[in-house]
């Protein structure tokens, strides 16, 4: 056990310069849980990657929101995994719904991203979650099991992954999951990867929720037992984010 609480804020296609700085000052200047109980991530766009990396306080990381499936070249508008290590940028986030659903990336392509990312010495927010009409139809542990198998087929180096489970119709609906519902999907991923995987990987890998966490339903959720924080898009941008840091508590 002892899996560190991870808090991540996914900034997605927002933001100016402007707001930003804003942003960031609210970040640099709030108070956090201390005795180094939770890790905190933040992800910009790529254009302001770079300087969030600088004016960002030390204690808090940054993480790109996608990159290319592998080394870089003739890829026009695409950045490549050794950019962002060659600019020092520890983290990526892979697979996010908006990725598989509007740039129609499916679970092998995610996979092979996730690889080339750790090849690279990236580490990895890797996402997964089902629609609204698998859930309905009963397949959601099924829909997250092949897309995590899918991940699992391609890497080994599972303690540079953090696993975000993200129901698609809770993400940016206002429609959290229950605490219950997150729990049992949480717990189902984790004797997947007890089974697939390892007892040692099982009891390691961070396993967060994201979708419509806020800073007033993020306690509950995070005191579920395989809730290991939190992957946050709209709440991220504003200092409410702090309150969800705060969770770790
Ligand atoms: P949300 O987004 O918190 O705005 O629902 C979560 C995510 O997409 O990671």
């Amino acid at each position: 056990m002892g899996r560190k609480f991870f808090v991540g804020g996914n900034w997605k296609c927002n933001g100016t310069s402007e707001e930003i700085k804003i942003l960031l000052s609210l970040l640099n200047a709030g108070q956090v849980p201390s005795g180094d109980v939770v890790e905190v991530v933040v992800s910009p766009p790529f254009l302001f990657l770079p300087s969030v990396r600088t004016t960002l306080r030390s204690d808090f990381h940054v993480a790109a929101q996608n990159c290319w499936v592998k080394k870089g070249g003739a890829f026009t508008g695409e950045i490549s995994a050794e950019m962002l290590a060659n600019l020092r940028i520890p983290w990526v986030i892979i697979g996010h719904s908006e990725r598989r659903a509007l740039f129609n990336e499916s679970n092998e392509f995610v996979g092979d991203k996730i690889a080339y990312a750790l090849s690279q010495g990236l580490k990895v927010i890797a996402c997964v979650g089902e629609s609204l009409e698998q859930r309905e139809s009963g397949s959601t542990i099924e829909v997250v099991a092949a897309q995590t198998k899918a991940i699992a087929d391609k890497i080994s180096k599972w303690s540079d992954v953090v696993l975000a489970y993200e129901p698609v119709w809770a993400i940016g609906t206002g429609k959290v999951a229950t605490p219950a519902q997150a729990q049992e999907v949480h717990l189902e991923l984790r004797n997947w990867l007890q089974k697939n995987i390892s007892a040692e990987v099982a009891s390691t890998t961070r396993i967060i929720y994201g979708g419509s966490v806020n800073g007033g339903n993020c306690k509950e959720l995070g005191a579920q037992p395989d809730v290991d924080g939190f992957l946050v898009g709209g709440a991220s941008l504003k200092a409410e984010f702090l309150d969800i840091i705060k969770a770790a508590e």
